[in-house]
């Protein structure tokens, strides 16, 4: 069960493990983009951990806040998108205190469908849409969810950009994981950590 707390949790695990990754973040997105991500992801985290201390009454608000501070903080490419995806997830979520398994990755699933059509991308472009998408697909609750996500990230390496900025570099858009699959990594595993 994802309880309100357990989200709460869960995004202040996420902003350790962020800032734990930032300059890795950093350096990926240098490689194959602007060089912002790690930036951007420690600006938008920090932000959502100020909003935990607050009370919600519901799965839903606490996670239509979280969006909405995300795309108010995060900005580049990924703000947008993952503010997005957690306003989309608190319309799954609704007045819920609580959410099973089937829940939560219905939640993630309308996530994963906003950053899609916000993005207009599909799997195997190199973006954060390789990890949202095969994870959710088939998701249950006996998997390894860690080493799914981290399975996914890992295959974003060999993949060549043909969306966004990281498209620009072509060919040598390979070899460099995507730091948008990354980070969305840190954070669908943080949240699958309190669903048990
Ligand atoms: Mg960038």
């Amino acid at each position: 069960m994802l309880t309100i707390d357990g989200l709460k949790k869960a995004l202040r695990n996420a902003q350790s493990e962020i800032e734990a990754h930032k300059d890795t973040l950093t350096d990926l997105d240098r490689a194959i983009g602007d060089g912002d991500h790690g930036i951007n992801m420690s600006r938008g985290f920090d932000a959502v951990s100020a909003i935990l201390d607050d009370d919600y009454e519901s799965l839903g608000a606490l996670s239509k806040k979280v969006g909405m501070t995300l795309m108010a903080k995060v900005g580049g490419a990924a703000g947008p998108l993952y503010g997005s995806a957690f306003v989309k997830a608190a319309t799954a979520f609704g007045d819920a205190t609580e959410a099973d398994f089937p829940l939560v990755k219905q939640a993630l699933e309308e996530g994963a469908a906003s950053i899609k059509a916000r993005g207009k991308s599909e799997v195997g472009q190199k973006t954060m849409v390789d990890v949202w998408e095969p994870f959710l697909k088939g998701l249950s609750d006996s998997d390894d969810y860690a080493e799914k996500l981290d399975r996914l990230v890992h295959d974003t390496e060999d993949m060549k950009a043909t969306k966004g900025r990281a498209s620009y570099f072509g060919e040598n858009s390979r070899g460099t994981v995507d730091p948008g699959a990354m980070s969305s990594a840190i954070i669908l595993k943080a949240i699958m950590k309190e669903v048990g």
